[in-house]
């Protein structure tokens, strides 16, 4: 049962921020809802208020700016998914929210709450995370970038302060002869690993690679290892290297055994995503 609330809709970030400090844990910032009322529901957290940051203009905005694609930290899945800018600029990360949750989810669930709650069995973060992204916290007397892997802090946690709320996601935008892929694979509502590949091709070789993995431990993470292993070789040469680097990104992954299945299931299905990650984004770069 959801037990009664004060719902506040402050206009702008400054008063937003300002509620978070007032009240503390008793507040908490009211995206999609889609997270947040579920455990309320549940009863697996209680707060007096909740702070609606959908009134706040300009947060679900998506633009080119500077070199960077930013995307408002209130843009719904559905949002993104649809924007003429990131299918053209960043298609997979269209092609991954297309694949988020289910249709009611997407359609009010937000981009940023879904970094916000770092509910280990994620989507997004894995990708961002081999894109080089960085995300923007703001409050009442300032802003400040945080690298991605930098704000992930562990199962639920993020690096915000609390009066701080996110409000932007900024994605540098691809290089020429780069490509990225994201697959998933799980059975239950949310996926059980995640991974994703970045490269960046220099005729046939591999001059720039980025893998990151999620959902199988309690956070995503970059994999340097992996990384290392296949940047400057050729595709082939790196292509046959795959199976090395899956063990070592299976190995990073954390992966953790639950309900999704055993950790030695989920370390070698983070090997077949990566092979797989790879070739589409190697045939791309071809
Ligand atoms: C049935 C179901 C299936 C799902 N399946 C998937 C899936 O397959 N893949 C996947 O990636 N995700 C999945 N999700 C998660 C889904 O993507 C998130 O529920 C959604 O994106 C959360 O966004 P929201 O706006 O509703 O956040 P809310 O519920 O409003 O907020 C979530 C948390 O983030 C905080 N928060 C929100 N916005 C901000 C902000 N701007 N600044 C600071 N803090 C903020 C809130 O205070 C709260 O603690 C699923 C969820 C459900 C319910």
């Amino acid at each position: 049962m959801l037990r009664r609330f004060r719902l506040e809709e402050p206009e702008t970030i400054s008063e937003a921020s300002s509620l978070l400090a007032r009240h503390g844990e008793s507040a908490r910032i009211y995206a999609g809802g889609t997270e947040l009322l579920l455990v309320m529901k549940e009863g697996l957290a209680r707060y007096e208020r909740l702070v609606n940051v959908k009134k706040i203009p300009g947060l679900d905005q998506i633009k080119l700016d500077n070199g960077s694609i930013s995307i408002g930290a209130l843009a719904t899945h559905r949002r993104v998914t649809a924007d003429a800018l990131l299918q053209q600029h960043l298609p997979a990360l269209v092609a991954l929210e297309k694949n988020v949750a289910n249709i009611r989810v997407r359609e009010v669930g937000t981009i940023g709450g879904n970094l916000c709650f770092a509910e280990p069995h994620a989507d997004p973060g894995t990708l961002l995370l081999a894109l080089g992204a960085s995300v923007v916290a703001a409050k009442d007397d300032g802003r400040r970038e945080i690298p991605i892997d930098r704000f992930f802090v562990d199962a639920y946690e993020n690096a915000l302060a609390d009066d701080e709320l996110l409000t932007e996601i900024r994605v540098p935008r691809m290089p020429a002869r780069s490509a990225a892929a994201y697959l998933k694979f799980g059975y239950l509502e949310r996926p059980s690993v995640g991974v994703a590949v970045f490269l960046q091709c220099d005729g046939k070789a591999v001059r720039e690679s980025r893998v990151a993995v999620g959902c199988a431990g309690p956070m995503p993470r970059r994999v340097s290892g992996a990384e290392e292993l296949l940047r400057g070789k050729s595709l082939d040469e790196a292509s046959r290297r795959l199976d090395e680097a899956g063990a070592i990104a299976g190995r990073a992954s954390d992966a953790i055994s639950d309900l999704h299945g055993s950790k030695e299931y989920k370390e070698h299905i983070v090997g077949v995503l990566l092979k797989r990650a790879f070739a589409q984004a190697a045939e791309q770069c071809r």
